[in-house]
């Protein structure tokens, strides 16, 4: 079997470790990413909203909130230097009903805390001029976020690093690690990687790499599909740019939002029901592995036990198109079901610990000779280029 040499080692072609191999590579260092999948980019990263979010809805302090900020104007800045479409849209987040206008001045606090200039409190009678076909009793305006292909982004993050003489090399699995004198012997199912540093950017499989290379994660990945309807060409006019509801700040989910893509498609979702697999997308997937893995962990039992009400009715949703679209409706009245056919679907990975709370931050856990990233939902697409030199900046330190 080939043996490979490098300074650090990267698992998983999503664009958080694109992102870190890109910053590894910058700094001089010698990296080597291995991607299960034939192609980088084919999981959470090539399976979601598209947004560059802009920092609203994180706890002051959190990484969350600073690697959003910092990350998006990053982000901004390269797919400009880089020529990718992106655009700097802005979005409205709508409150529906008079209950939810304390939650919505939280978001503004929020919002300001986390230094977003520009946001905007609106009156009922000044929704229409941002979106014409929303009715609600407030909203607030976000200048800042706008509209990416995710993909595109991680493919110039892999030019990059193969720019620099990094590899990302495809179709081959991580199998397991041990150390040894002088590094880490990462087994692929290439051949052997002999590398300073690991660093596990796994995604819906981080808990299983990092047990494999013999941490204790404290956290297990339950897997949460987020499904998509598509607008028909015909009533993409429903929408100027991106219109969210007011999200419940229990769950690490936005709720049923309608946007705009960058390739000028709008879709309505998603929704976040427990997936029964965490490698396939059709609706009835199933894996006893992934299926057996969620329901015999403690932490998933006292989770249900707390919102076994949203699950059901997101379940609901799931299985009743009309269900899904009078979630969206409450955004825009005027859409019909007749309006919008089914999309595609994303996996989130989403960390759950033991005692049933979703870890809401980002989580990197550090290890001799090995850094692994147990948490990075979304904003982590927007953000990838502030966690990736965060990640990089723990590897090297661990090189050194
Ligand atoms: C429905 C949905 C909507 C979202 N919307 C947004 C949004 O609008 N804006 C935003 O900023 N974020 C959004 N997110 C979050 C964002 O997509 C993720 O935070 C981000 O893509 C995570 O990137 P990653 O590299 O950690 O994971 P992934 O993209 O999942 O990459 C992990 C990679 O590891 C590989 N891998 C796994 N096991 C192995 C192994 N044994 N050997 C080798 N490789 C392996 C996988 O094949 C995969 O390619 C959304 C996510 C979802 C699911």
């Amino acid at each position: 079997m080939p043996t490979t040499r490098c300074d650090v080692v990267i698992v998983g072609g999503g664009i958080v470790g694109l992102a870190t191999a890109r910053a590894l590579a910058e700094s001089g260092e010698k990296v080597v990413v291995v991607e299960a999948e034939q192609r980088i980019a084919t999981h959470q990263t090539g399976h979601n909203s598209g947004v560059i979010h802009s920092g609203l809805y994180y706890a002051a302090g959190s990484a969350k909130a600073k690697g959003c900020r910092e990350g998006a104007d990053a982000l901004y800045k390269y797919c400009e230097e880089r020529g990718i479409r992106h655009e700097r849209c802005g979005k409205l987040v709508l409150a529906t009903e008079p209950n939810q206008l304390a939650a919505l001045d939280e978001l503004e606090r929020r919002g300001v805390t986390n230094g977003l200039e520009g946001v905007k409190h609106l009156g009922a009678d000044e929704l229409s001029e941002y979106e014409p076909h929303v009715t609600g009793v407030a909203g607030l305006w976000v200048p800042q976020t706008g509209l990416v292909d995710f993909v595109e982004v991680a493919h110039a993050y892999a030019s990059d690093v193969r720019e620099k003489d990094g590899q990302v090399r495809t179709n081959e699995s991580f199998v397991d690690a041990e150390r040894a004198d002088g590094g880490t012997v990462v087994t692929t199912t290439a051949g052997e990687v002999v590398a300073d540093v690991l660093v596990n950017c796994g995604g819906l499989h981080a808990d299983r790499i990092a047990t494999r290379c013999g941490v204790d994660p404290l956290v297990r990945i339950v897997p949460f599909r987020g499904e998509y309807y598509e607008l028909l060409p015909q009533h993409r006019g429903l929408v100027r740019n991106l219109v969210y509801p007011v999200p419940d700040p229990a769950l690490p989910f936005l709720g049923v939002h309608i946007t705009r893509h960058i390739d000028g498609t709008v879709s309505a979702g998603p929704n976040a029901v427990l997936a029964l697999s965490r490698g396939h997308y059709g609706r009835f997937a199933f894996s006893p592995r992934d299926f057996f893995g969620t329901i015999t962990y403690p932490g998933f039992w006292r989770l249900l036990r707390g919102y076994w009400r949203t699950g059901a009715s997101e379940w609901m949703r799931s299985m009743m198109k009309r269900s899904f679209i009078a979630a969206a409706q409450r955004l825009v009245p005027e859409l019909e079901p007749s309006h919008v056919q089914r999309a595609g679907c994303g996996l989130r990975a989403l960390a759950l610990q033991r005692d049933g709370t979703l870890v809401h931050d980002f989580r990197i856990v550090e290890a001799e000779g090995q850094v692994h990233v147990l948490n990075a939902p979304s904003p982590a697409a927007t953000a990838s280029l502030h966690i990736g030199t965060q990640i990089a900046r723990i590897a090297t330190r661990q090189h050194a």
